[in-house]
């Protein structure tokens, strides 16, 4: 690939009315190649003007879309997951240039997006309603589900192709229609997700994107014509969302930040357990909001386990994403690099020991930071507290089960939590008493699949109907109760 400046790097188009058209804004933001550190597309900051025709588009396409039987619908899903699987070499290549991570993971990551497309082709069962007859003498009574109208979707930079496809698949598939506004740092992953569903012949203007950032999100959520609003992003982002969608009456789901802990009790299998750590903590290199950020190592099992945690962390190999080699590849861009380096220094400042530097792969081409082990981490302190989003795991030596599940609920977040043991009574106390949306058992990232809800509790998640599954189900449709006397 021969180098381009910043200034010839192209700009992404975007989708409108079933059509791929240049932003006449003259604003952009960089996209980069994380392992080198090289331009390699801009984001358009789209025009007032270019939202609305978006949003414009996809309500011009609703009354017909809606009508679309739910069968025919699905068929289009049947179609488009062919297309998904047929070049998910391509998007996965796509994902790793631009967002860093392992052309391995970007395809287990796809699978997973996959996965979501195979459930919304449920739908003629999915969206079926219920009916009771003779409620009363003669008369019966039907609940039905029906689609919104337009929704909007507003993904994240760190899975550029699930997230979107936890959205509109399903929205669609309840025949909705849709504008989706990628992540500004990741724009071409999702701009190959819809040119596929475009092949997979969706009608003009059902799926429609635009690029931009904040504005440009809070036009779409201001505009009177969209009705529903998925997030999932940043805490301070979801937050702001929810409660701007919220305060005007939309229907909105909002998916946070998290801060993961994952305890280990002295009677766990410790092979097991530190592969699952090591590969919840740096896996994508940390930016997984179902990563494993601090290590509860309870009683008696921290020394060996921190002994082996630094063993198997200092020998992951770092490199570009698209090497096979590559176990561990750089952060999306510089700033998110130094940042997660500055929380080595903080926690060094908050009386942390560092078991292990990653620092030393700063200098390197491209956003590298090293997997970072800091040991005897402060409870309270900003380090065990704060998203880091990066390769930096903490340790905390709580003396026992009680002291564990304390310092995880004061978490305030609450997206996964995971236990190592092989005890049945701490197994189903933790899982009664700890609070998050997601828990894992013997397992370091308990991601739910495509048929199950997924997202956190507190500041990692705001609203109420979570997403994919038939959570998904009832937040992209609105039910209507029949009551007939024929
Ligand atoms: P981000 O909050 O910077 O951006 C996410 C999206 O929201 C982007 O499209 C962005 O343009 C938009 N946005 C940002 N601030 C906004 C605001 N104030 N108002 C409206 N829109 C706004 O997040 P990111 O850095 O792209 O992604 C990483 C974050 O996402 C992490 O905090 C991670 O934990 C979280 N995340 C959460 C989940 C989950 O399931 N809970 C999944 C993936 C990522």
């Amino acid at each position: 690939m021969p180098s381009t400046s910043a200034a010839q790097a192209p700009t992404n188009p975007q989708f409108v009315s079933g059509k791929w058209s240049p932003s006449t804004s003259e604003e952009t933001l960089d996209v980069f190649n994380p392992a080198t550190g090289e331009v390699i597309s801009r984001t358009p900051l789209a025009r007032v003007e270019e939202v609305d025709a978006a949003v414009a588009a996809a309500k011009a396409a609703f009354p017909s879309w809606r009508k679309v039987p739910p069968p025919e619908r699905a068929r289009y899903l049947f179609r488009y997951r062919d297309l998904l699987v047929r070049y998910s070499d391509d998007i996965a290549r796509i994902t790793s240039r631009e967002h860093g991570k392992t052309v391995a993971d970007a395809k287990g990551s796809l699978q997973r997006g996959i996965e979501v497309v195979e459930f919304a082709c449920g739908i003629p069962t999915l969206m079926m309603g219920e009916c009771l007859e003779d409620v009363s003498a003669g008369i019966d009574t039907r609940s039905i589900r029906q689609p919104l109208g337009v929704c909007v979707g507003v993904t994240p930079f760190n899975f550029p192709v699930m997230i979107p496809l936890w959205m509109f698949p399903l929205a669609l598939a309840c025949g909705n229609t849709f504008v989706l506004k990628p992540s500004e740092k990741v724009p071409q992953s999702a701009i190959r997700l819809v040119e596929l569903l475009h092949e997979a012949g969706i009608p003009e203007g059902v799926i429609n994107v635009v690029h931009g950032a904040t504005p440009q999100v809070e036009q779409l959520i201001d505009h009177p014509d969209v009705r529903a609003v998925s997030i999932v992003g940043s805490s301070e982002a979801a937050a702001a969302v929810y409660a701007r969608a919220a305060a005007q009456g939309k229907r909105v789901q909002a998916l946070g930040g998290a801060k993961n802990h994952l305890v280990v009790m002295p009677d766990a299998d410790l092979d097991l357990a530190t592969e699952a750590i090591i590969a919840s903590a740096f896996g994508s290199t940390g930016q997984r909001c179902m990563a494993g950020s601090v290590v509860d190592a309870v009683g008696s099992v921290g020394d060996e386990l921190v002994e082996r945690l630094r063993r198997r962390a200092a020998s992951l190999r770092l490199g570009p994403g698209d090497d096979e080699t590559t176990e561990m590849g750089p952060l999306v861009n510089r700033a998110q690099r130094d940042r997660a380096a500055g929380y080595i220094d903080l926690g060094l400042e908050e009386g942390a020991k560092l078991v292990l530097d990653g620092r030393k792969e700063i200098a390197r081409e491209g956003f590298f930071l090293g997997p970072t082990l800091l040991d005897e981490v402060k409870p309270g302190s900003r380090v065990s507290r704060d998203e880091i989003f990066g390769p930096v795991l903490s340790v905390i030596r709580p003396k026992n089960l009680d002291e564990a599940l304390e310092l995880v609920n004061a978490s305030p977040k609450g997206n996964g939590a995971v236990i190592f043991t092989r005890d049945a009574g701490t197994i189903r106390r933790f899982c009664m008493e700890v609070e998050a949306g997601m828990i894992g058992v013997n397992v370091g990232v308990p991601a739910p699949m495509a048929f199950f809800p997924f997202a956190g509790w507190k500041g990692s998640f705001f609203g109420d109907l979570h997403t994919t599954g038939k959570d998904g189900v009832r937040f992209y449709t609105e039910q209507k109760v029949i009551t007939s006397r024929v």
